[in-house]
């Protein structure tokens, strides 16, 4: 079983744009974090699962298409700049009224990459921008971090203004099962 760091994408790979969404690869403008914790995050032995709700889709602004080609260049820049791409992407097409489990705060799409990818789920991690993410994170038995100072309010366990630093409080509120019980024994 393998821990499992979910990102959100909108906010946290990408700049969210206001009141729309990417519907095409020139819109999709990389926050620079990602490029520094993918591969640190592979390095500590965690899948890097993309958990993206797209109702742009529903809302006939774009396709199931434009979404795979912004993904697959998203991949393709991210293996340049990194030599890593994320181990899988989820995304939920569907409008608020569908009714689907997939949509965050659900955690369908957590739930099913658990099931896809061998994750341990209680040693996993959420990060994400908006407090769905995190309902999300924490419906699904992982712990969460809210990168949104402006949210003092959030469940998440913790709030940090980057996700470099999320990533750093990641790190140093253990990983997984085994850096957490890797206690060396002249220290027992
Ligand atoms: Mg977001």
């Amino acid at each position: 079983m393998n821990p499992a760091l979910f990102l959100d994408r909108d906010g946290i790979i990408n700049r969210r744009r206001v009141d729309d969404y990417v519907k095409q690869w020139e819109e999709f403008e990389f926050l620079p974090d990602i490029f520094t914790l993918l591969p640190e995050a592979h390095a500590a032995g965690f899948v890097v699962v993309v958990v993206t709700n797209q109702r742009g889709i529903a809302r006939g602004l774009m396709t199931e298409q434009n979404l795979a080609d912004i993904h697959r260049q998203m991949q393709q820049e991210l293996q340049k700049q990194t030599g890593h791409q994320v181990d899988a992407i989820y995304h939920c097409p569907h409008n608020r009224a569908d009714g689907c489990d997939c949509r965050k705060p659900n955690p369908g799409m957590l739930l099913r990459a658990a099931a896809d990818h061998n994750i341990a789920l209680a040693n996993s991690w959420l990060v994400g921008d908006s407090e769905s993410d995190v309902q999300a994170g924490l419906a699904a038995g992982c712990r969460a971090v809210l990168v949104d100072p402006t949210n003092p309010t959030t469940i998440a366990e913790s709030v940090t203004a980057t996700l470099s630093a999320a990533w750093e409080y990641i790190n140093t509120h253990t990983i997984g099962g085994q850096q957490q019980n890797a206690i060396p024994s002249k220290h027992q």
